[in-house]
């Protein structure tokens, strides 16, 4: 065995108590979606294609009850044609606020791509909520959790949505567990009328509830990450109580019509399949963030979460300090790809961003972040974000492959 390899099989050893709750929890939501596609008779007819307007897709129906099930709500819209995260959250936020009202952001700045729609950043006439009239009012994090002072005071009459975005994402702050949302949910309820949206990207079946089973009323993600298990080709869903989610079926649509029509093209068989591996998809992902997380603190670098911390999404970062080894970092993780193993990744000047990205991914579905996939910005401390790994042997492959090429880096710099 060569150094890395004794690293590896410590860091194993050393990680059997972590393992062990994983697999707890991926067991209990296994019996969760077993029970739930029981209970909702699921059968082959559900496969079944539809076209045109898509009236009486029994599969659609179904999937959109089953999604309610897990999620411990009332009502669910889950389709292939919300085009990603990003536009499933932009559904929610036009569905819900009207001219006059005030969205409240409650764990900092939304992500990124969120910035154009709320109209704090891009073009005045895009059709951003501000151009209709929709206030914007942020609260920061205050040592990593909800700030209720501060939340309090920003809560008047006007506010008609309190976002939070559960994971941490590719910001510099800890992820909120499903509880501190459930308290953030009882706060809001207490004081106002207001909904209390949530981004759950990332976050998917990392525990035994979502924050819809604590009472959010909308909870929004992406089918190409944690819920679609690897297996849906595209899609999004939103998740929550049945005025809710019919609102923004009004918006996903159009008013009057919502989501009682849209046809599937084939597409329930994928969505059903993918949620029945989610939960062993996510606990892949968990193994091979905490695999990753005890090597390179082996290694001698942090690891964020660290690799004894209870896990609330499956995102890893690791800060390298050297934008040699960042890019090492990538190009290892995209040479033990199943995809585009010979490609070599560059840093690249990627629109809305200040700094060079470099990213790595050779996944099955494009941009498919279950799938291990890794970047960074180019910028101190020079930190690479990575998530996902179908199964924990090919991502323990790609991390040890990453550990390589950053060995090898800091080797070339000592010559
Ligand atoms: C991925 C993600 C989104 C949506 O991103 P898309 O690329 O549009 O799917 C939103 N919020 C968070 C926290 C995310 O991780």
């Amino acid at each position: 065995m060569d150094g890395l390899e004794i690293i590896a099989k410590r860091a194993e050893e050393n990680l059997t108590v972590g393992f062990e709750r994983i697999d707890r929890i991926a067991y209990i939501n296994t019996e969760r979606v077993l029970a739930a596609f029981k209970k909702h008779r699921v059968s082959e007819g559900h496969f079944a294609s539809s076209t045109g307007y898509g009236y009486d897709d029994r599969g659609r129906e179904v999937i959109d009850r089953i999604y309610a099930e897990l999620f411990g709500c009332e009502a669910a819209l889950v389709r292939h044609n919300i085009v990603n995260g990003t536009h499933a959250l932009a559904i929610g936020l036009y569905g819900l606020l009207r001219p006059g009202d005030t969205l409240l952001s409650v764990a900092g700045k939304p992500y990124d791509t969120l910035e154009e729609v709320i109209g704090i950043s891009g073009t005045p006439g895009n059709g951003s909520l501000a151009d209709f009239g929709i206030g914007y009012r942020q609260v920061e994090l205050k040592n990593g959790k909800l700030d209720f002072d501060a939340i309090g005071k920003r809560l008047d009459g006007s506010v008609k949505v309190v976002f939070v975005q559960r994971s941490k994402g590719y910001l510099d702050r800890p992820t909120l567990s499903v509880d501190a949302i459930g308290e953030l949910v009882s706060f809001v309820k207490e004081r106002s009328d207001a909904y209390v949206m949530v981004d759950n990207c990332y976050g998917e079946f990392t525990e035994t509830k979502e924050p819809s089973a604590l009472g959010a009323d909308l909870v929004v993600g992406s089918l190409i990450k944690n819920p679609g298990g690897g297996m849906a080709e595209c899609g999004g869903y939103l998740c929550g109580t049945a005025k809710a989610v019919e609102l923004c079926s009004y918006r996903l649509t159009t008013v009057g019509v919502g989501g009682e029509v849209g046809a599937t093209v084939g597409q329930n068989k994928n969505i059903l399949k993918g949620l029945f591996y989610a939960p062993h998809s996510v606990k892949e992902a968990l193994k091979t963030a905490l695999f990753a997380a005890k090597v390179f603190e082996e290694l001698g670098f942090e690891a964020e979460p660290d690799s004894s911390a209870v896990r609330h999404d499956i995102i890893q970062s690791i800060r390298l300090c050297d934008p040699d080894l960042l890019c090492a970092f990538c190009r290892g993780i995209q040479y033990a790809s199943p995809v585009d193993s010979y490609v070599t990744p560059e840093p690249w000047d990627m629109p809305g961003y200040q700094d060079k990205v470099i990213m790595a991914a050779g996944t099955f579905t494009s941009g498919s972040s279950i799938e291990l996939s890794a970047d960074g910005p180019l910028r101190s401390p020079y930190t690479v974000f990575f998530q996902g790994g179908l199964t924990y042997e090919s991502g323990k492959v790609g991390i040890l492959s990453a550990a390589r090429e950053v060995l090898k880096a800091q080797k070339k710099r000592a010559e």
